[in-house]
């Protein structure tokens, strides 16, 4: 991993972070934010956009924002609040299965360790690390799409899927220097390094960016 580039790019980042109107950056004031609203919020999220999530996610927390209220509700309720998120009839079964599970092993108290959030079925390792760093503030990476595709384009890392970008990441960068980056790099990912079109010439790390070797935006590749 070319770690120096990466700090960095990030630290430039940074100072731009606040400027930048990503949906992802909506969350925070949509609805009331507990460790049991991230969480289903991140099941929500799962190939589907953020702006269809956030929307889904007030629908449905509107009438259930604890795991207690959920489990009373019907599956077809919940279906119905959720649509149009992409595979909402099995989110909607994943958010009952998910909310009963709390009940019964945690007193409806979403739990703070990644061992005991990858024993829920439904929760893989980046949505575990999404919940813990959004909810409880631990210092951890979540690699996404957007995280996985701008690393490689800086030729930071080098690696053909989000999985693997996450093993080098957690193995690469200290818990200070993970936390925060998955915020930073999914919003710059929505709003400047889009992956349908980067908008280089408003890019504050261009100068520093391999990809501007290839110039022409369009033959950027997505990864
Ligand atoms: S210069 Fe273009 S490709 Fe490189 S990070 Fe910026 S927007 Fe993305």
């Amino acid at each position: 991993m070319k770690k120096e580039r990466l700090l960095e790019m990030v630290k430039i980042l940074e100072k731009e972070y606040e400027k930048w109107d990503a949906p992802a950056k909506r969350f925070e004031s949509a609805y009331r934010r507990t460790p049991y609203t991230i969480m289903i919020s991140v099941i929500l999220s799962f190939r589907t956009k953020d702006e269809v999530t956030l929307e889904a996610g007030k629908r449905l927390f509107a009438i259930a924002e604890t795991p207690e209220d959920m489990v009373t509700l019907k599956r077809e309720m919940i279906e119905k609040c959720i649509y149009p998120v992409g595979f909402y009839r099995k989110k909607a079964a994943t958010i009952l299965e998910v909310s009963q599970y709390i009940v019964e092993n945690y007193g409806g108290e979403v739990p703070s360790t990644e061992e005991e959030l990858l024993k829920i079925r439904g929760i893989g390792p980046k949505a575990a690390n999404i919940i813990l760093e959004s909810a409880f503030g631990h210092k951890t990476v979540a690699v996404d799409t957007h995280l996985h595709r701008i690393l490689n384009l800086w030729e930071c890392i080098d690696t053909s899927s989000p999985k693997e970008s996450f093993r080098v990441l957690k193995e690469g960068l200290t818990p200070d220097e993970q936390a925060g980056l998955n915020k930073l790099l999914v919003s710059f990912g929505q709003t400047i390094c889009k992956p349908s079109r980067a908008d280089c010439g408003s890019c504050p790390v261009e100068s520093l960016c391999p990809a501007t070797r290839l110039r022409s935006t369009s033959n950027i590749p997505t990864l």
